[in-house]
């Protein structure tokens, strides 16, 4: 495998809820490539199919859902054709995910310390007490936790440390891609920001790869380096977080997002929300399913699906952008 062997390579990706009137499909088509050491953001509304798409990353869809369609592979490695006994060893060492709510991930009964040992030993039997300790101790520094606290329960901790030791859990084993799913929404803004700059700092010294989750634009640009932007079920954009901004060349509903930011003026906050709601992946609008809240929605755009056209990084999946329909 060489350098640049993407750490993760979704293709065509369908996702559907086999429900009791039909098949709903929440993620369709969807294409991304994570290189080594990128964090990729993937921003959108609740239920534009962002945590189905990282689920079947996993492969942690449950009951109705299921993959329909295309391929996932994490190092180069076909993730749906792993036996059992190799997912459950391919996960935690090559890929993990750090889920929104900390308290359902930890186990509230073992103290910090039994969890990390228990994760690093099932994947590593080899290793000594003392070199699991010593990893332990070293996950405990980089999430900025006195090492004490190896010894508490969840229940002893802030919300900030659980989330923080959830991280330090998901990394234990050197990972080479780390799913974040809206890792830090349930924290209040200073926590947050204290916990992302850790992520970034032990990003950089454990060298993996980020897919950070959040419906916060501000927080994804901040964070990653190329930004997707899904709208139901398709990534509509792909681009450069430094592009993105008002003004810039983009799809109407990032554009729509991106002034859903609060901006403050000199006297009050001032947020445009985007008109309508997200649509129902049971009946979804013909044509260009963002139709019905585009604000600059054309005739054709009710009739034909759009494509991606190629920018200079990334894509965008609108009429606008077709060489007959561009105005950019
Ligand atoms: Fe709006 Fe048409 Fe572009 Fe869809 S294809 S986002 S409706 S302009």
């Amino acid at each position: 495998m060489s350098e640049n062997t993407p750490v993760l390579e979704i293709k065509d990706l369908s996702v559907a809820y086999q429900t009791p009137t039909g098949s709903v499909e929440a993620v369709r088509g969807v294409n991304l490539t994570l290189y080594p050491e990128e964090i990729i953001g993937l921003v959108g509304e609740s239920g534009s199919g962002k945590s189905t798409m990282a689920f079947a990353v996993m492969r942690l869809l449950k009951g109705e859902a299921m993959v329909t369609g295309g391929s996932i592979k994490v190092l180069g490695k076909d993730v749906y054709s792993l036996n059992k006994k190799e997912l459950r060893q391919f996960r935690w060492d090559q890929m993990a995910m750090v889920f929104q709510s900390a308290m359902s991930a930890l186990n509230p009964v073992m103290t910090v310390e039994k969890q990390i040992f228990d994760t690093i030993l099932s994947h590593r039997p080899q290793m000594s007490r003392q070199e699991v300790r010593t990893r332990a101790e070293e996950l405990m520094d980089m999430v900025r936790i006195d090492r004490k606290h190896l010894k508490s329960y969840p229940h002893e901790l802030s919300g900030g440390m659980r989330q923080r030791i959830v991280i330090a859990i998901a990394i234990a084993l050197h990972p080479k891609m780390v799913i974040m799913d809206e890792p830090t929404t349930a924290l209040d803004v200073v926590v947050q920001r204290s916990i992302l700059d850790q992520i970034k700092d032990i990003q950089k010294t454990e060298k993996f790869s980020i897919l950070f989750i959040s419906h916060d634009f501000s927080l994804v640009a901040e964070m990653a380096s190329r930004v997707a932007i899904m709208y139901a079920g398709r990534i509509v954009e792909m681009t450069d977080s430094h592009t993105l901004k008002l003004g810039e060349k983009h799809h109407p509903y990032t554009d729509g997002l991106l002034r859903a930011i609060p901006q403050l003026t000199s006297e009050d906050v001032v947020i445009e929300g985007i008109a309508g709601n997200p649509p129902d992946l049971r009946s979804l609008p013909s044509g260009c399913a963002f139709h019905p809240r585009c604000a600059v929605a054309m005739d054709r755009c009710k009739s034909e699906v759009p494509i991606p056209h190629p920018q200079s990084i990334g894509y965008i999946e609108c009429h606008l952008y077709s060489e007959e329909g561009s105005h950019v």
